[in-house]
């Protein structure tokens, strides 16, 4: 819309190359975007990766990390503190209530950055950009730890019945730190389209050019043998 040339940088073994990225910059880069975990490949990068990522992009760039799937991991990289003690001005991360929070129908999320970052997104932000129900539900959800707790669980769970399933069915799948999973299953869109029959909807790959893979996201155990059970069905027709 603006006009911005995006320069993307090749993934590896599905995950960022974070060195690559920083190789990347140039002069001319004024922002650097890195979701992690990523979407739709569910990586996560090594902490020592990100790390070393955040530290070495020259500070007139704004660094944007995505961490809409941060909720999900056990042991996050906490890059709260860097922003906090004012070691990088031109960070911003930014968080979602669309996933674990399963708010996504509200249309509600944050970013967490220095105060004079802040202050710079203001002057150009929509009024009334957000609406006071969805403030409302948004704080009570960030005090439900048991709500957190209990899906973090459910998605470890489903991760893992989802990654057997594989294995037994000889699909190639990518390890995934996220609610869903990408797997190889040869002609995504057939498979997708032979899913949505049995009411089961997966995401078809090919706009992300994996076209011989699907992206399922995590359910419910009953969903998820559902899910599998449409799978299978659709793997044989
Ligand atoms: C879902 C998602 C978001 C946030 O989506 P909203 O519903 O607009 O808050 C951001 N980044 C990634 C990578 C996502 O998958």
């Amino acid at each position: 819309m603006f006009g911005a040339n995006v320069i993307a940088v090749p993934a590896k073994d599905h995950g960022h190359d974070l060195a690559a990225m920083l190789k990347a910059i140039t002069a001319r880069t004024r922002i650097v975007f890195v979701a992690n975990p990523n979407n739709p490949t569910g990586t996560l990068a090594p902490r020592e990766e990100v790390i070393r990522f955040v530290n070495d992009v020259p500070d007139d760039v704004l660094l944007v990390m995505d961490e809409a799937y941060i909720e999900f991991l056990d042991d996050a990289v906490d890059l709260v503190p860097l922003i906090r003690l004012g070691a990088r001005k031109n960070l911003i991360l930014m968080r979602t209530f669309s996933k674990i929070y399963g708010l996504a129908g509200l249309r509600i999320g944050y970013g967490i950055a220095d105060a004079e970052l802040v202050s710079a997104l203001e002057k150009i932000r929509q009024p009334f950009n957000i609406n006071l129900l969805a403030q409302t539900a948004a704080l009570a959800a960030l005090d439900d730890d048991g709500h957190v707790r209990k899906t973090r669980s459910n998605n470890f769970g489903g991760l893992q019945f989802f990654e057997k399933a594989f294995r037994d069915l000889r699909l190639e799948f990518v390890p995934s730190s996220a609610n869903f999973i990408l797997v190889r299953v040869g002609e995504g869109e057939r498979i997708f389209e032979a899913m949505q029959k049995q009411g089961v909807i997966v995401r078809p790959m090919g706009g992300y050019q994996l076209p011989e893979w699907i992206r399922i996201s995590i359910g419910t155990p009953q969903e998820n043998e559902r899910c599998l059970g449409a799978l299978k069905k659709s793997l044989t027709l």
